[in-house]
């Protein structure tokens, strides 16, 4: 057992609201939090544990990267699925490293090549590699003709509800947690733009129905209002994307029996724009495409939903060769100076919505009395400049208690 210990002297984000406590303090015990609160307030049995002044920096839960592809090898977009399972394994062992040393101690995974989610989360679980907690995904399920129907190691295809549910059952015996499926396409894809829905509704529900029978979460990729209906019609977990949105979809979101959790995802759009030629893609040929007006979309669909109150998730795709493992941060950049959000909402984003969307149960996210102890020290102020996330030597990671080596 590691022993309690005491963190005071800096500014603490416990992130149940937007508030920051100053000359805060936060006893860890047994891997959980035990007080948060003043110092002044410390409970007197406190007083054995070893105490660590934190200097003044600004201590936050840890937070959840919930759009995250840890088998992806910061390959081209384009060539996603080729990397070897044998040198993707590999490369994903670093990448679970990156993701824990930049602050995200929970991952929830929106699709894994071959198997490797189930085999790195393990790992991870028994101590032999390091990495964050981890909610595993199969491979991408998706339909004959979808954004995914490709060869290589990245999807699983099926049409109809039983070789659908059969798909879902394969990926259960696996020891999969989350049925990641493509419910739309790609502006890159001809054959699956946004907006075409490559499932019927009948197809989607049973996906839906049979992974939560079994006990798993179902994230999926939908970008366009109909996909979106159509997803939480279907009652998935998690939405990735969701950049054209209608009033409707929206108050479909809002109206939702369970809680729906939507990620925007828009490193892609952002840095495919910025960064095309390095691909071989002309800017031209990008604004054709229509990427331009896909982050205008998202900038509109986003104010919306945050309108309506929906729960809003960091995770953004990163593991290409635009965006790659380790630069998870960028996206509360992107909150911040796209979606014109405060940094603490931002925060809020990446920690307390992103710890319920992986534990329904309030274990993560939060600093409470009773949640894990998983903490970010931070040597600079998020609320004052969000980007200082982004470097890791600001950064010490505390993962139920322990700090990362
Ligand atoms: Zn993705």
């Amino acid at each position: 057992m590691q022993p309690d210990k005491i963190y005071t002297g800096g500014r603490i984000f416990p992130a149940i609201d937007e508030s920051v406590i100053d000359n805060g303090a936060v006893w860890v015990r047994d891997g959980r939090i035990a007080y948060v609160g003043p110092e002044d307030g410390l409970p007197a049995a406190a007083g054995d544990s070893a105490s660590i002044d934190l200097a003044g920096q600004f201590l936050m839960p840890g937070m959840t990267e919930t759009h995250a592809h840890l088998s992806f090898a910061d390959a081209s977009p384009f060539a996603i699925g080729d990397t070897s399972v044998e040198d993707a394994t590999i490369i994903a062992v670093g990448n679970a490293d990156k993701m824990l040393r930049a602050g995200f101690t929970s991952a929830i995974s929106f699709g894994s090549t071959y198997k490797i989610d189930v085999a790195l989360r393990g790992a991870i679980n028994s101590g032999r590699i390091s990495g964050p907690r981890l909610l595993a995904a199969g491979r991408d399920l998706g339909a004959t003709s979808s954004n995914v129907d490709s060869p290589g190691g990245l999807s699983q295809i099926a049409d109809g509800p039983w070789a659908l549910r059969k798909a879902v059952r394969e990926q259960r015996r696996d020891g999969v947690n989350v049925v990641k499926v493509f419910i739309d396409g790609e502006a890159i894809n001809p054959r699956n733009p946004p907006g075409e829905l490559s499932f019927c509704d009948e197809e989607v529900i049973a996906v839906v129905d049979e992974a939560h029978r079994r006990k798993m979460r179902v994230a999926c990729h939908a970008r366009s209002a109909a996909a979106v209906k159509q997803a939480v019609s279907a009652q998935v977990d998690f939405i990735g994307h969701a950049n054209y949105l209608d009033q409707a979809a929206v108050d479909l979101l809002a109206g939702s029996k369970s809680p729906v959790f939507v990620g925007p995802a828009i490193a892609w759009e952002v840095q495919y724009l910025a960064q095309c030629e390095s691909l071989g893609v002309s800017q031209e040929t990008v604004r054709a495409q229509g990427y331009e007006r896909e982050i205008e979309a998202t900038v509109a669909s986003v104010e919306k939903m945050r309108a309506a109150g929906i729960k809003l998730v960091v995770g953004g795709d990163y593991g290409i060769s635009i965006a790659p493992h380790g630069t998870y941060a960028k996206d509360l950049e992107y909150f911040v100076t796209l979606f014109d959000m405060r940094p603490a909402e931002a925060l809020l984003c990446a920690t307390r919505n992103g710890g319920e969307a992986f534990d329904p149960s309030g274990s993560l996210g939060t600093l409470a009395k009773g949640s894990i102890a998983d903490l970010v020290l931070v040597a600079g102020d998020p609320l004052d400049d969000i980007t200082v996330l982004q470097d890791e030597s600001r950064l010490t990671v505390i993962k139920s208690g322990v700090a990362n080596p």
